[in-house]
């Protein structure tokens, strides 16, 4: 068994993870003998697919073709989207919460919004 990373941010996924993977193989078309390039599996964690998916076009035909279909997958069900929060609610639970209290020598005036 292989061991898988995320494309873009290099985490691992392992087997329970979840993931989206991308399978590439390239064929020769009206070319005799017929070949088969071997397949290749890209994977991306959920919060990288839906990150990629929310973000501007890549550059290049390839990443292109990529990324329509990763969008494909997050504009179709919101599973995906939730997979992503689940594991990123993970690291925010990590984090102290940003409530009023502790907010020392906050210059916070006149109701305005902090993100
Ligand atoms: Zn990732």
């Amino acid at each position: 068994m292989e061991n898988m990373h995320c494309l873009r941010c290099n985490r691992e996924l392992g087997t329970g993870n979840k993931s989206v993977a991308l399978y590439m193989f390239a064929q020769t078309v009206g070319i005799r003998p017929r070949q088969k390039s071997t397949a290749h599996r890209i994977s991306f964690c959920p919060q990288c697919s839906v990150s990629l998916a929310m973000g501007p076009p890549p550059e290049g035909a390839l990443n292109l073709a990529a990324w329509d279909m990763i969008r494909d997958l997050v504009g179709s069900d919101p599973a995906l989207n939730h997979a992503a929060w689940e594991s990123l609610s993970g690291v925010l639970a990590l984090l102290p919460a940003t409530g009023t209290d502790g907010a020392a020598g906050s210059t916070q005036s006149g109701g305005s919004f902090e993100f």
